[in-house]
């Protein structure tokens, strides 16, 4: 357990158990126990008064920071702070995100680190998309499609961002979900020069996705279906090469173009489904 963070250590033999990400899922797992739901959103504030949090308020939380929460200690107990700019599906992960963080707390002081912020996205996922129920969905519903998701995302008030994560991650069948935008590469960035091109800013695959190389950060081109629906913000599905650079193959292509509100800010970016 010597590279992990205090506060991960402290939890760990705490419940003596020495995989925290383990350790985290079970946790989560015996929360949700205590109300099982069959239907609908997870009711996390109920799930958080066992975990001593009082009470929820919105705020508007520093911007830049990445923080979408805060758990707050207060008269032995806790109040969560969410952002009053995030949409409820993400003011409600973030409230599952804080009520992991309260077994950190519980045997270490914090600052939370960064394996502590990554245990609680686990922890986030858990308790807002109960593996056992998402399971279940999926056996009705072999294939992950944009509708799909949609559904699981109304279903359990998450972001279809998220949904599509836990469905991809869930998935028996070869699946990838990428999300592109217009970026520079890292290098580019910190030598201040060239044009933002559509990149891949973040992808997720299942267990049975063929390609095992990271998509992160490549190029898709600006006239392949990718690049259309990014475009003309519009939803193109085919079959073909996705044309993103270093990485050949023929894929079924789901591309849905969209521009949202991100902390104030109007953003731009393609969601991409791909499957063999
Ligand atoms: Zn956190």
């Amino acid at each position: 357990m010597a590279t992990h963070e205090p506060a991960v250590r402290a939890l760990c033999e705490h419940h003596q158990e020495p995989d925290p990400r383990a350790l985290i899922t079970r946790l989560c797992q015996e929360l949700l126990a205590h109300q099982p739901t069959e239907a609908g959103p997870t009711p996390l504030r109920v799930l958080g008064s066992v975990r001593g949090i009082r009470g929820v308020r919105h705020a508007v939380l520093a911007s830049g920071s990445e923080c979408s929460g805060l758990l707050v200690p207060q008269d032995g107990g806790y109040v969560v702070v969410l952002d009053e700019h995030d949409s409820p599906g993400r003011n409600h992960r973030s409230l599952g995100h804080e009520i992991v963080h309260s077994y950190f707390r519980e045997v270490h002081p914090g600052p939370p680190g960064a394996q502590e912020e990554r245990l609680c996205e686990i922890g986030a996922t858990e308790l807002t998309m109960p593996a056992d129920r998402v399971a279940a969905l999926m056996s009705g519903q072999p294939e992950v499609t944009f509708e799909f998701i949609a559904e699981v995302a109304s279903e359990f008030n998450v972001s279809k961002g998220a949904a599509a994560r836990r469905l991809v991650d869930l998935s028996q069948t070869p699946v990838c979900y990428i999300v592109a935008t217009l970026r520079r590469t890292k290098q580019e960035e910190e030598e201040d020069r060239g044009s933002p091109t559509l990149r891949v800013a973040s992808w997720a695959c299942s267990q049975s996705w063929p390609e095992r190389r990271p998509y992160l950060g490549l190029s898709i081109k600006p006239d392949s279906l990718i690049g259309q629906a990014f475009k003309a913000r519009d939803s193109r599905v085919g079959r073909g090469d996705p044309a993103i650079h270093h990485r050949c193959g023929t894929y079924r292509i789901e591309a849905a173009g969209y521009e949202f509100v991100w902390r104030g800010a109007p953003k731009w970016q393609v969601a991409v489904l791909l499957r063999a």
